[in-house]
């Protein structure tokens, strides 16, 4: 096997910085590293130089075009290429061209992407930015070698169309609080505080062969109909089980690719339900980890092809086994290598600490409707509060010894000692040395604090994590915002920090929560504790316009109220054309194969019945099993006359918001129906005649 020297190939891709030190002239670079650093704009001089080099560099790595790599609301990424050739001159010699102005930004027709009304097609013209704090990288596949750069897309008016843009906002919005923070503390070096984002993938992999056999997995990325194999996940031989050689080799190529283009993958295990996996990367700053997300997803999907696999990213592929998800563990670091959510080790830093910590849970309990949409997308539906995975409610936990120092502090004001712990307080009159345990996990937490990061565990697998990061970004920055609001004016700030911390710990307590999450006690007892429980994507979208939502947003300029209206519209829309696709393809499936797959088992049971008469012997068993599946093949029928009827009615309503609801509460219901009978017949029928693979074949024999 050809050997893997990771310290060459790693970012070998990339345009870093060091690449630029090398082909850029000092004084350019000089200017990069500073806009990089600290936001503006390159002058048009520098830009053309950027440019120039950025292209040399790309064709030295075989490059013919570039694209502008962004990424729209539909939550993948798009790209239109461009070669650099330029007119040929007198001779017929072309010169090969990129310019500062073709580097910086981009227009393409952006009508046929999702803008929830905010561009009219007759100002069809999108824009496509560079996001100077994200690499440039050359992606080398069958396509050839494409120079992407990524970039934020906005309208004419400059309104975002996208996913990067609201996080660049956010991440702005959060260093300049938390500085504030900072400086309260007496911290006067850091200069930039970024939050940073390690984002678990979670994925399964199945036969391509097979994926292809079945319209469902094709068209909707999830089973919509399927018996349960006679094994699920039940024994436990999967997880962290040795990875079989099939699945090895697909993981050393996605790595060989992520290292390629800079994405730290460092750990890969197979998960909990047969046939699913998992791949890690090393954190990284926000913005880079939403991108470099983007491409994981995309090199999975690449790669399994390639292994004649297929990569299913959906949170729910199949019923009854786990679904996939993404952790996304947040934290925020400064730019001399403090972590904010490091408990520390001096009583200064322990308080400072404790005073972060007190604006995350004020943070998470004010705003907990808008993190809970932040992770909901039509396929989270089927996941999110089922047995596997956290509920939709949203509540933090922060492990046993923390948790009893929170409860200290709003009991006495004072937190004298830990519990688990033999160091006692020392040398601080009100709060003791905190040392955190960070193996102390409940997995059944959606936001869990692990030691020195929170991990938001609700996010889809195959959603983007711009938006959760948006969200963590914004509500932290308000809560920091009140904090330093409150302390910069204090006369006395070591009394006026405890008070606050103290305050803010006693009003927010009720979303912290320890116990079971996939409990139904839980439910009642968030209820009991006011806390919002939104069940399902449609039920999370209007929290984005509350007035609560709209003042947040508009106070560190993240959203406009037309911003979040649009958005809000594309939801609405995205959710209603996902149930219209997965409604389509039951019909097609329930009437193309699954009915006639019925009828000829039906012929030859009722051919069974005539021999076993004609030769005198008993018909019992053939008659039972020739009357059960004419019984399931008219439930099917009227099954599916139902489900076509709805999908009818919904398909005429007019308004986004009331058709996305018809499709969740009418169609979805019937789509549910049709496969009760579906699957039954599937579990009694000769497997010779099924018209497309089982899960047995799909979940355990890739
Ligand atoms: P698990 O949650 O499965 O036990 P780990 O604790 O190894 O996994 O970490 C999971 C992810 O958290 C990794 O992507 C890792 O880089 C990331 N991570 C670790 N420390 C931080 C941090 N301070 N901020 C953000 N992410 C972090
Ligand atoms: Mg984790």
């Amino acid at each position: 096997m050809e050997k893997i020297n990771i310290e060459e190939i790693f970012a070998q891709n990339v345009f870093t910085p060091a690449v630029m030190e090398k082909y850029l002239p000092k004084d350019a670079y000089d200017e990069v590293m500073r806009v990089m650093e600290h936001g503006g704009e390159l002058s048009r001089e520098t830009a053309n130089v950027v440019a120039d080099c950025m292209k040399n560099w790309a064709v030295e790595k075989g490059a013919t075009h570039y694209t502008h790599w962004f990424q729209p609301l539909t939550g993948f990424t798009a790209e239109k290429h461009d070669s650099f050739i330029t007119h040929p001159d007198a001779n017929g010699k072309m010169m090969m061209e990129f310019s500062g102005k073709e580097l910086i930004k981009g227009e393409s027709d952006g009508s046929s992407f999702p803008s929830g009304g905010l561009r009219a097609t007759f100002e069809a013209r999108g824009y496509t930015a560079w996001d100077i704090t994200s690499p440039a990288f050359v992606r080398e596949d069958a396509t050839g070698a494409i120079l992407c750069i990524p970039t934020a897309f906005c309208s004419y008016k400059g309104e975002a169309l996208d996913k990067k843009t609201p996080l660049l906002r956010s991440t702005q919005a959060i260093n300049e609080q938390a500085l504030r923070i900072l400086r309260l503390f007496g911290n006067t070096d850091a200069k930039k505080v970024s939050p940073c984002v390690g984002a678990e993938q979670e994925y399964f992999l199945v036969d391509r062969k097979k994926y292809l056999k079945r319209y469902d997995l094709l068209y909707s990325g999830r089973t919509l109909f399927g018996a349960n194999a006679p094994k699920g996940q039940e024994m436990s031989d999967h997880y962290y089980g040795s990875i079989r050689e099939r699945i090895g080799s697909f993981m050393r190529d996605v790595n060989i690719e992520l290292w390629k283009l800079g994405v730290t993958a460092k750990t890969q295990h197979n998960e909990v339900a047969p046939a699913q996996h998992e791949l890690a990367p090393i954190y990284e700053t926000a913005n880079v980890a939403v991108d470099h997300n983007q491409l994981v997803m995309e090199t999975m999907r690449k790669v399994a092809e390639r292994h004649g696999l297929a990569c299913l990213l959906h949170e729910k592929p199949f019923a009854g086994i786990n679904g996939s998800g993404k952790h996304n563990n947040w934290s925020l670091t400064t730019d001399t290598g403090v972590n904010m959510l490091d408990p520390g080790d001096t009583p200064n830093a322990n308080i400072q600490f404790l005073l972060v910590l007190a604006c995350i849970i004020k943070a998470v309990d004010t705003h907990a409707d808008l993190l809970r949409q932040s992770a909901s997308d039509v396929g989270n539906d089927l996941r999110l509060g089922a047995d596997e995975a956290p509920p939709a409610i949203v509540s933090i936990f922060l492990g046993e010894q923390l948790d009893d120092v929170v409860r200290q502090l709003v009991e006495t004001g004072e937190a004298k000692h830990l519990i688990n712990n033999e160091v006692l307080a020392t040398g601080v009159d009100t709060l003791p040395d905190l040392l955190i345990d960070p193996t102390d996990r409940n997995r059944t937490s959606p936001f869990a604090f692990t030691g020195n990061k929170f991990e938001f565990r609700m996010v889809g697998s195959a959603d983007s994590i711009g938006d959760p990061n948006v969200i963590l970004n914004t509500i932290v920055a308000e809560s920091f915002c009140e904090a330093a609001d409150i302390l910069e004016k204090a006369d006395n700030f070591d009394i006026a920090c405890h008070d606050l911390i103290k305050k803010y710990l006693a009003h927010h307590q009720r979303i912290i929560f320890n116990g079971n999450g996939y409990s139904p006690e839980w439910v009642k007892e968030a209820a009991r504790r006011g806390l919002p429980n939104l069940p399902t994507m449609l039920d999370a979208i209007e929290t984005l316009t509350t007035e609560k939502a709209i003042k947040l947003f508009e106070k560190f300029g993240i959203y406009t109220e037309a911003e979040l209206n649009s958005r809000k519209e594309v939801l609405y829309e995205t959710y209603s054309k996902t149930l219209n696709i997965e409604a389509n393809c039951m019909v097609e499936m329930a009437s193309k194969q699954i009915i006639p797959a019925g009828f000829l088992y039906m012929k030859d049971l009722a051919g069974a019945v005539k021999l076993a008469n004609n030769v005198g012997v008993s018909d019992r068993a053939a008659r039972n099993i020739l009357t059960e599946v004419t019984e399931l093949l008219e439930n099917l029928e009227d099954a599916l006359e139902a489900l076509k009827k709805a999908l009818g009615e919904a398909q005429a309503i007019k308004g986004n918001k009331e058709k996305a609801f018809a499709y969740r509460d009418q169609v979805k219901v019937c789509m549910e129906n049709l496969r009760k009978p579906a699957d039954r017949l599937e579990s009694i029928t000769d497997k010779s005649i099924w018209p497309f693979p089982t899960y047995e074949d799909l979940l355990f024999e890739v």
